[in-house]
């Protein structure tokens, strides 16, 4: 395994937190790039013989050198903005590897996908289909598009991530899509390719996944009855990861899932969590030790706006130790939280540790939605990223600077 204790020593593949925190400093970011790899075989394994496509979703941790190991493993990617589709190609991916999701895309943004040759683009509405055709007319080319479809089903997740109920903003209601590819099917600079869904992230239980695939497999069958034949399913991603005590499918068993669709249809799947979540942890050193008569409080200098899940969905992330505890430690129940102002920063509510003022932790399953979402609130420069690889360090992101924090900026006339 990429992350072990020995001898109360937090070891990163072949190397201790602790020298990563030496000499990066907290807060950090440290990944593992035999478990990035791992994660990435087990979906491809276990498909076997069977034609798919794996489009790593970009925006679970976009860091340039993630992605081009991914890309150097064969991956695809799931794409939602225009900056993402930047970060893609600067990874080494070309266009036609790229699947461009996303609610609200700009014209900017289509009309940079249609310049990099995108595969498929997911459209989200009737809008959309249109302002794509316009835009593809002009340009002279024929965009391949599959249309994201909700199939109103409760994936049973936290509601900030829940996507595929008919109240959410995402995708067609599937009752609608038959008319709606009927009118892509006549929109002169449109390709009908496929089909796709997603109904949430942390997704623990197999049923509404089956559910969904059922849903849009009816669909693709329904469509072929009616002329329109589809070359792909995108299924989409949300399978979840144990974070404390979730007992999420295997990828086998999701995998298998998958089995019930027809042959004829290749397979593209858009995970994001579930590739990246268990490849990173933070790294964090407590500031502050502080008493109030109603709690213990470790204050670190890692915050909401190194890793926002915990203020965000509620996230439960396991707090350790990254080396033995000083005999000085006191040995109480904490709430650890960092140093914004604003009551939902916190890391970790209610654990028992051993803290003294230095003490530094790792919260662990922080690569997906950790470093993607951070922020400069506080104005608070963005954490390192290193990647271990084996015994090698390597800084795949250096700390942003206080003057990169201000550049652009202009004082008034
Ligand atoms: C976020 C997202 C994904 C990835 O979801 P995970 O839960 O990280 O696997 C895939 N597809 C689409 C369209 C998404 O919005």
């Amino acid at each position: 395994m990429s992350f072990n204790h020995v001898d109360g020593r937090l070891l990163i593949e072949a190397v201790p937190a602790s020298a990563i925190a030496d000499r990066f400093g907290t807060p950090c970011y440290v990944y593992s790039r035999a478990r990035l790899e791992a994660n990435w075989r087990t979906y491809d394994r276990a498909f076997g013989a069977r034609r798919h496509r794996i489009h790593y979703a970009v925006k679970a941790n976009g860091n340039l050198a993630l992605l081009n190991l991914l890309h150097r493993l064969g991956s695809g990617f799931d794409i939602v903005s225009g900056g993402e589709l930047a970060r893609a190609i600067a990874a080494g991916a070309s266009g036609a590897e790229l699947v461009f999701s996303g609610v609200g895309k700009s014209q900017a943004e289509l009309t940079q996908a249609l310049a990099a040759g995108v595969g498929c683009i997911n459209v989200e509405s009737v809008p959309e289909l249109e302002r794509l055709n316009a835009i593809a007319q002009n340009r002279g080319q024929i965009a391949p598009i599959a249309l994201r479809v909700n199939p109103d089903v409760d994936p049973k997740t936290h509601p900030y991530i829940s996507t595929g109920l008919e109240q959410n903003k995402f995708g067609i209601p599937i009752r609608e899509a038959l008319a709606l590819y009927q009118r892509a099917a006549r929109l002169s600079n449109i390709a009908v390719r496929g089909v796709a869904c997603h109904i949430g992230s942390q997704l623990t239980t197999l049923a509404p996944i089956a559910d969904a695939v059922s849903r849009v497999v009816d669909l693709a069958l329904e469509l072929e009855r009616h002329g329109i034949a589809l070359s792909h399913i995108d299924v989409g991603g949300g399978l979840g990861i144990v974070y404390q005590d979730e007992t999420p499918p295997s990828v086998a068993e999701y995998v298998r899932t998958l089995s019930d669709i027809p042959e004829r249809f290749d397979i593209h799947l858009e995970p994001g969590r579930s590739i990246v979540g268990d490849v990173g942890v933070l790294l964090t050193s407590v500031e502050y030790v502080k008493q109030t008569p109603a709690k213990h409080f470790a204050i670190c200098d890692a915050a909401m706006t190194e890793l926002i899940r915990p203020a965000l969905y509620q996230a439960w992330h396991d707090v350790v130790l990254i080396e033995p505890a000083l005999p000085s430690a006191l040995a109480a129940t904490y709430d650890l939280v960092g140093p914004v102002c604003e009551t939902a920063d916190f890391l970790a509510y209610g654990r028992a540790l051993a803290l003294s003022p230095g003490t530094r932790l790792a919260l662990m399953n922080a690569g997906a939605y950790g470093f993607s979402m951070a922020s400069n609130y506080n104005a608070r420069p963005r954490p390192p990223e290193i990647l271990v690889d084996g015994a090698n360090v390597i800084e795949i992101r250096r700390r942003e600077t206080l003057v990169e924090l201000m550049t652009g900026e202009a004082m008034a006339p």
